[in-house]
């Protein structure tokens, strides 16, 4: 960072200290949160929740509501962390979180993604397929996969494949762009073009925009689902009052 870019920072910071929110990853404390991500047309009429434009970052460390979220819910609301017999595996980690788990020893904590050319990876990041999970049945107590789903065109095998290498009992925290005034998830997968899928889908490598079924697709591949939402009791993170937490479990059957 040069030296003008450093005092803009400072001043930015000065500018949005305050008392209203708090961030849990650098402890910056500001009266607002900064306009974050990208302004879609799509992205308005659906009303997609985890995505479009928004007033969401961190001024400091540029965290988004969606990480904060899962620190919040995972961290502070389930306390894992004093769970340290967990097996954990954590695919497309997000990196502030990730140090923040890595940090905790748990029996197993485990990184994973589809390496793709001209991207960088953490050191603890091995090359995985969420279609095609290196590891046997029944193996973790806790699956972490937030804002992959939607790239993927089988989505309910990735499900499925997530719910095999649960334990009987164990959790899953499934994050996905979701239309709040959608009934039915939108996919179309003739349409391979990034243009045409942004403005379509929101992104240009996402697949579908899922609607309000998006349970009953988690349901019929395998979980039981829990919708939950804490941004009242954790207000101070600065969540999204509309992001609902999806927290699956493997069940008896
Ligand atoms: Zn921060």
């Amino acid at each position: 960072m040069s030296l003008k870019q450093r005092l803009k920072k400072i001043i930015k910071l000065n500018l949005h200290r305050g008392t209203t929110f708090e961030c849990p990853f650098c402890g910056f404390k500001s009266r607002d949160l900064e306009i974050v991500g990208h302004d879609l047309p799509i992205l308005k009429e659906k009303h997609v929740i985890g995505g479009g434009r928004r007033a969401a970052g961190c001024y400091k460390c540029n965290s988004r509501d969606r990480e904060r979220l899962l620190y919040a819910f995972l961290i502070e609301d389930l306390k894992i962390g004093a769970s340290k017999n967990l097996k954990i595996l954590h695919i497309a980690p997000e990196p502030k979180l990730s140090k923040i788990l890595q940090s905790q020893n748990f029996k197993e904590y485990l990184c994973g993604d589809l390496f793709t050319e001209g991207y960088v990876y953490a050191e603890n990041v091995q090359n995985m397929n969420v279609l095609n999970l290196p590891f046997q049945n029944d193996h973790f107590d806790y699956v972490i996969c937030n804002h992959v789903l939607e790239h993927i065109e089988e989505d309910g095998k990735a499900m499925k494949e997530i719910c095999r290498v649960l334990k009987i009992g164990g959790k899953a925290v499934l994050q996905v762009p979701i239309s709040n005034n959608s009934a039915m998830t939108h996919e179309d997968f003739t349409i391979v073009d990034a243009k045409k899928r942004a403005a379509l889908f929101g992104q240009f490598d996402h697949m579908r925009i899922y609607g309000q079924d998006y349970v009953q697709r988690l349901e019929s591949n395998g979980f039981t689902v829990n919708k939950i939402n804490i941004s009242v009791k954790y207000k101070k993170f600065g969540l999204n009052p509309e992001e609902d937490l999806f927290f699956c479990e493997k069940p008896f059957h």
